[in-house]
């Protein structure tokens, strides 16, 4: 039996920075992990994603080259480089955590809880006063007919070749990403979204500009779709205001959500799974005593910058986890924080909401990248920030900035009176809407 003040299962953001940082402060700490460091994030999420992301963007600048005066020719896309380059990548990463893991012992087996509660990996048993459970997700399946012939988010990352065309099921943030970027790569992309509009949760006004965007880029984006059935990983059959109808390609994608991946055992702790068979946890993320479930697993907010939160919290820090702020790597960029205007109105919350263009910052237009709106979501009653939408270059950096007036609960007079905003900036559309939310309460 082996001792230590505290077990993490799962080397994911939330496993490894929690780890990390409870070995920070002079806690023993045993990190469990299966598989390679990084979890989902590193191998098989947002890394590699970013990756591509920023290859088809720079495509993207390249055909958009001649309107800011620069002539270029024989643009190709070696896939393979790409593909290497995201190796690299996550190699340097992975390498990244390792070191930041300095103290923590790492025991690269499977895990499973035994009673105690305990941890148990090769053949060794582990007790702590704390267990984490941070084992992340795995992409969800439809159960439809022929939904094992279509490709998950895995099985895309590791093509080696750019498909011909793809049907990809699921217009939320896997889906629009992969869309975005294999649509700049030459995939020929049919996007199939159950609900009325693309993004749920994300505020309206936005998802739609954003599927106007992506529209204009020559993304075919179907919504009020419901994919009824799958054949031979090619033709995909679904209903659409009552009409049956179908679509084929090269590949189909299902993107339509993730399952939470549990390790074994959990019954020996008393760790029960929600309606929706994720870890049930209380608001500190307990899941049975001595126990905690955070990231994915718990299925609260399935981000990477969430399930590092949520360690924090575990940890005792306080964090502000309502301030949480969300982002869709599509080109253009489409970032939120806070809750929607239509979240609002159906609180009966008094709110007003701002809408500034890209089009009306100066740096947006001398950058060519005048497509794109902000949207600001005020209280009322103290002028604080309620919730910041953007769609368009660098929103989530937008968001950033709204995300710490939030937490400081900084009133719009304050960010648009009290702060100095660098000039030409993206940053300045900010404080346009703070200006205009202002004389407005
Ligand atoms: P999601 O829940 O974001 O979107 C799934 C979409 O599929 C929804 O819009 C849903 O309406 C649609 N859908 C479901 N069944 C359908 C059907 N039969 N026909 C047509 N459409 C259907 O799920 P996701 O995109 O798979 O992402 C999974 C999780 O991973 C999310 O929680 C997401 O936030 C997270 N994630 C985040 C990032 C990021 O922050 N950039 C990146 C990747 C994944």
């Amino acid at each position: 039996m082996r001792t230590a003040d505290l077990l993490v299962i799962g080397g994911g953001p939330g496993g490894y920075e929690t780890a990390a940082a409870a070995a920070a402060r002079g806690e023993k700490v045993i990190l469990f992990e299966r598989d390679r460091l990084g979890g989902t994030c590193l191998n098989r999420g947002c890394i590699p994603t970013k990756c591509l992301c920023a290859s088809a963007k720079l495509l993207d600048d390249i055909r958009h080259a001649s309107a800011l005066g620069i002539s270029t020719s024989g643009t190709t896309v070696d896939f393979t480089a790409i593909k290497q380059r995201i190796s690299e990548v996550t190699d340097t990463l992975r390498q990244d955590i390792a070191g930041a893991l300095g103290d923590v012992e790492i025991v690269n087996a499977e895990a499973t809880i035994g009673p105690g509660p305990s941890v148990v990996a090769a053949a060794e048993t582990y007790t702590a006063p704390s267990i984490i459970i941070a084992t992340g997700s795995a992409p969800a399946h439809l159960r439809i007919p022929g939904a094992e012939t279509a490709l998950d988010s895995d099985a895309v990352l590791a093509l080696d070749a750019v498909p011909e065309s793809m049907v990809i099921i699921g217009g939320g943030v896997i889906g629009l990403e992969f869309a975005s970027v294999l649509n700049s790569f030459g995939c020929n992309i049919t996007v199939l979204e159950y609900c009325k509009e693309i993004l749920p949760g994300f505020d309206r006004d936005i998802a739609k500009r954003l599927r106007g965007y992506l529209s204009r880029k020559g993304i075919d984006i179907v919504t009020g779709a419901e994919v009824t059935a799958i054949e031979n990983g090619c033709r995909v059959t679904y209903l659409c205001k009552g009409k049956e109808k179908q679509v084929e390609a090269a590949t189909i994608l299902t993107a339509v959500g993730r399952r939470p991946v549990l390790p074994s055992g959990l019954e020996n702790a008393g760790v029960s799974l929600n309606a929706r068979g994720f870890i049930d946890t209380d608001s500190e993320f307990r899941a049975a005593p001595g126990i905690y479930a955070i990231g994915d697993v718990n299925g609260r907010c399935m981000l990477a910058h969430a399930a590092s939160a949520q360690g924090r919290v575990v940890l005792g820090h306080d964090v502000r986890l309502d301030i949480m702020p969300g982002v869709v790597f599509s080109n253009p960029e489409c970032a939120m924080v806070g809750i929607t205007e239509e979240t609002a109105t159906a609180s009966g919350r008094e709110c007003i909401a701002v809408k500034v263009p890209y089009g009306a910052n100066g740096k947006a237009i001398a950058s060519g990248e005048s497509d794109g709106l902000l949207k600001l979501i005020v209280n009322k009653g103290d002028g604080t920030i309620a919730g910041c939408h953007c769609v368009g270059e660098h929103a989530a950096d937008i968001v950033a900035e709204a995300t710490i007036a939030m937490n400081s609960s900084m009133s719009v007079g304050t960010l648009a009176h009290g702060t100095v905003h660098a000039h030409p900036t993206l940053s300045e559309l900010l404080a346009t809407a703070a200006t205009a939310a202002a004389a407005r309460l």
